[in-house]
């Protein structure tokens, strides 16, 4: 016989739901979460007071009410006091993101390329230490998540091929655990993945349930979102669509194929185009699209290329997926903005209508933060799954 959920169980879910919305939403007041998560209002009271027992939240007047008479008192994450750190690998950053997603402090290093995990490690793992300094008394840091571009093994972080950095089962996670020496538990994900995490929670896809957002640096994948949960895959690796084959024979890729479509519309490619085969690196890029803007033909032409194997192969996601937005992030924005007549006209070409109906084409709210903020969500996740368990 089928057993229900235990009214332990039951309470669990209930204070993880409550965390997760003030941490996504802000500052609640009690009567709003009591119409949000469907619960009575001396249920939400006595969870309430089980998470501020636990130095999770806190409640209080709202700042601002412009209204007279007593205010209702609004439940607020403990931004301050829980906090996750955050690296972003390949761009050599790291930030200390408190409860509620604001970056509390951060770190922006020199980014040299051709590192190995054995040489990045020490340096990631020098900022955090750095950080961990000037954190306040009684803090408590619940993980640290890191965002890798890269195929990431799930079970344990492994990244199993980093096509651009030419790493082949680099184990960063357990080599930025090393370095630290601070006891926390690490989850390293896909930088495409937790960008999209993280535009999905509180970003340009908030409220959308199918998203791809499609990231560009060197290389180009996407994380995907459907039916609201996060696409990865059986072990992890989902979203190499940079390497889907779109030109049989085509240019070598880094990934040892040709004819990926990231030999197309990745930095590379782009480079190759404009016969800029010898620069390198994202300021290489956008002084191309400069040339492109200041009506450079070569630049022009590659720029138009580029956009329109950008809209052909969105097109196949589109038809594949059906998304509600497709999400531009990192050099695929620089790409989509610098060439979105291409895009759109190529996307109606192979799109089929019914899939095209509802699909906008957005560029990231969170900018340049978004895998930063995207790899501390990875941290919280344990938290909001049974908040008193690590609170
Ligand atoms: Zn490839």
């Amino acid at each position: 016989m089928r057993v229900g959920p235990s009214q332990d169980e039951i309470r669990r879910q209930n204070l993880g739901a409550l965390l997760r919305h003030v941490h996504v939403h802000g500052a609640t007041s009690r009567a709003e979460l009591t119409t949000t998560l469907g619960l009575n209002r001396s249920t939400i009271g006595a969870l309430t007071a089980d998470l501020a027992g636990a130095g999770l939240v806190s409640e209080g007047t709202p700042k601002e009410t412009g209204r007279a008479g007593r205010p209702s008192l609004v439940v607020r994450p403990e931004s301050a006091r829980v906090y996750a750190y955050s690296i972003e690998v390949d761009r050599l950053r790291a930030a200390r993101v408190g409860l509620g997603g604001e970056i509390l402090d951060r770190r922006d290093l020199e980014r040299p390329r051709g590192l190995d995990a054995g040489e990045t490690a020490p340096l990631l793992a020098g900022a955090l230490k750095e950080m961990h300094q000037s954190v306040p008394a009684g803090a408590l840091c619940v993980g640290a998540g890191v965002a890798v571009c890269g195929m990431v093994r799930r079970a344990d972080g492994l990244v199993r091929l980093g096509p651009t950095t030419g790493w082949v089962d680099e184990p960063i996670g357990a080599a930025l655990a090393d370095e630290l020496g601070i006891d926390v538990p690490i989850t390293v994900g896909n930088v495409a993945d937790v960008a999209a995490f993280a535009e999905h929670a509180r970003g340009v896809a908030a409220g959308c349930d199918n998203v791809i957002y499609l990231y560009g640096d060197v290389g180009v994948g996407a994380g995907i979102i459907a039916g609201g949960r996060r696409v990865t895959g059986h072990g992890g690796y989902g979203g190499e669509v940079g390497h889907m084959v779109v030109v049989r024979d085509g240019a070598r890729c880094e990934c040892g194929s040709r004819g990926c479509w990231e030999t197309e519309i990745g930095e590379y490619g782009l480079l190759r185009a404009a016969g800029r085969s010898d620069a390198r690196g994202r300021e290489a890029l956008l002084a191309l699209f400069d040339a492109a803007d200041r009506g450079d033909a070569r630049a022009q032409t590659a720029v138009r290329q580029a956009g329109d194997w950008l809209g052909f192969g969105v097109g196949n996601l589109v038809n594949i997926f059906n998304p509600e937005m497709v999400i531009f992030g990192g050099t695929m924005r620089d790409l989509y903005l610098a060439a979105a007549a291409q895009v759109r006209s190529r996307l109606n070409q192979v799109g089929l209508p019914a899939c095209l109906e509802h699909v906008r084409l957005r560029t990231p709210k969170l900018g340049e933060d978004a895998a930063l903020v995207g790899a501390a969500e990875l941290a919280f996740e344990r938290l909001l799954a049974d908040p008193l368990d690590v609170g």
